[in-house]
């Protein structure tokens, strides 16, 4: 028997197969949900096809009231989640709470859009329509950094625009993405909202799947190619929202302090595993000691834990692979640069490794080029009045970046010039449900939120009418 139930056609149904969830601050196993086999993957796609022509049909303002009661249930079951959103994440609970309370908020934006029908056109000749309708079956694949944001996000934007969902959460944090199953059980009509749970080996399932007509995915550029390749046989919709190497930008005019603090935030935030995370660090000849000095005082002084203990500002990495994963960098940048902070491994179980700023680093190394997802930040040096951004878009990646400047307007100037989807200025992190979200270059493809993000879960449909 496992601890939480597959979502499949409005019932909580046991796995074929059963999975271990392990505690990444303890390395060892705390829960066993249910596994789905390929025929449980079927069936929840013939659930999920069966209820379409029916929810699609639902009127807009009947769904919104469903999501809005989606919204209402996730709030109540809000501390439950943080605790065990920290248990299978490793985030310190606050951000876990953080996160379930921003997850209720984006419900709740989405509940309040609509999805409106607009005139083009409408003289003695024509009378032209343009409407938004539905695609179908939309597959909602995500990764294990914000188990419950990225699938409720998802979830209600596919819904609110009148498609049916299989979720299939990360099989390293699958009880969020169970629990939210649990609660679409109870307020969305039998198999508009199915969760299937897998151990890395349904996600192509889905993604090549004739009856799905679009994959909402979220995940690393290498998996997002592959979802690309196998959705092509069927030519479904695609939004990839992939991997960052997000550079902060810092000019010589920076409150050096203050400005180590926010790019320690913004670097460290979930333990470094943020798509959006400053991962590169460029800093000016004439404040690159005084910075680097600041940044490594932050990391030395941050406090690392288990996430469910009171004080914990950075928990465990994630899950063993990515731990190896980080590691590997780690050796890299102490050969590539000089390491003055971290840099070692924490005495105890779980995935610990302390904040690490690495200094005298250059592009060309692993740890500037590749996406670190972990705590690891190097801090790379630029001449004062040197073409900086040139060097910072030499990068595959385009997610995110930032400019910091007491200058507001030079620092917005060198954000336009950046090849990323999204470039804060003095700020960095700050998404919102009503601001559209795309990466450029490698980091995806398609658009998340806002009108934008809403529209990709939906084809256009012309009505052209002689008058
Ligand atoms: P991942 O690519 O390993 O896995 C993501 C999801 O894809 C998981 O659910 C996994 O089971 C599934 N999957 C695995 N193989 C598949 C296949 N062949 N077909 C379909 N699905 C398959 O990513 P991860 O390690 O879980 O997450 C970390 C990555 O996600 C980082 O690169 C990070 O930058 C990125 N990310 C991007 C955003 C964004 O919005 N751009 C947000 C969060 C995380």
């Amino acid at each position: 028997m496992s601890d939480y139930k597959l979502a499949i056609n409005g019932q909580n149904v046991d796995g074929d197969m059963v999975l271990d969830v392990v505690n990444p601050a303890t390395g060892d196993v705390f829960a066993q949900v249910a596994r789905a086999s390929v025929a449980q993957a079927n069936s929840a796609v013939a659930a999920a096809k069966a209820a379409f022509p029916s929810w699609s049909r639902t009127p807009i303002a009947e769904r919104k009231k469903i999501l809005a009661s989606f919204a209402d249930k996730l709030n109540a079951r809000a501390e439950e989640i943080a605790r065990v959103m920290t248990q299978e994440q490793g985030k310190p609970l606050a951000e876990s709470q953080f996160e379930v309370s921003y997850t209720e908020a984006f419900i709740r934006h989405f509940a309040g859009m609509d999805i409106a029908s607009y005139v083009v056109q409408d003289d003695e000749a024509f009378h032209v329509e343009v409407r938004r309708k539905a695609l179908g079956v939309v597959a909602a694949i995500t990764p294990w950094n914000f188990p419950i944001l990225i699938p409720g996000f998802k979830l209600a934007m596919a819904t609110l625009a009148g498609n049916t969902v299989i979720l299939k959460p990360s099989p390293t944090t699958p009880i969020c993405g169970l629990i939210l199953g649990e609660i679409c059980n109870e307020v969305f009509p039998a198999g508009v909202v199915n969760v299937i749970v897998d151990d890395n080996d349904l996600g192509a399932v889905l993604s090549e799947h004739p009856d799905v007509a679009k994959v909402s995915f979220t995940g690393s550029v290498e998996t997002g190619k592959r979802v690309m390749a196998s959705a092509s046989s069927t030519l479904k919709r695609l939004t990839l929202e992939l991997g960052g190497n997000d550079a902060g930008i810092i000019l010589p005019d920076v409150d050096v302090k203050e400005t180590a603090k926010k790019i320690f935030a913004a670097a460290f935030m979930n333990c470094g595993q943020v798509c959006l995370a400053v991962k590169r660090a460029y800093v000016p000849d004439s404040i690159y000691d005084e910075m680097c000095d600041e940044l490594a005082k932050l990391a030395d002084a941050a406090i690392v834990d288990d996430g469910l203990k009171q004080g914990a500002e950075i928990g465990p990495l994630q899950n063993k692979a990515q731990y190896e994963k980080v590691l590997g960098f780690l050796e890299s940048a102490k050969k590539d640069g000089t390491i003055i902070a971290g840099g070692e491994q924490v005495d105890r179980p779980g995935y610990f490794l302390r904040p690490t700023i690495v200094r005298d680093v250059a592009e060309g190394t692993r740890i500037v080029d590749e996406e670190q997802f972990g705590p690891i930040l190097p801090v790379i040096r630029y001449k004062d009045g040197e073409d900086i951004v040139a060097r910072v878009n030499q990068s595959q990646f385009g997610l995110g970046g930032s400019v910091w400047s007491a200058d507001k307007d030079k620092a917005i100037e060198l954000a336009g010039e950046m090849e990323s989807g999204t470039v804060w200025v003095n700020q960095h992190l700050y998404f919102a449900p009503h601001i559209p979200f795309a990466g450029a270059k490698n980091s995806g493809i398609g658009i998340e939120f806002a009108e934008e993000g809403l529209a990709e879960f939906t084809q256009i449909q012309v009505i052209n009418v002689a008058n």
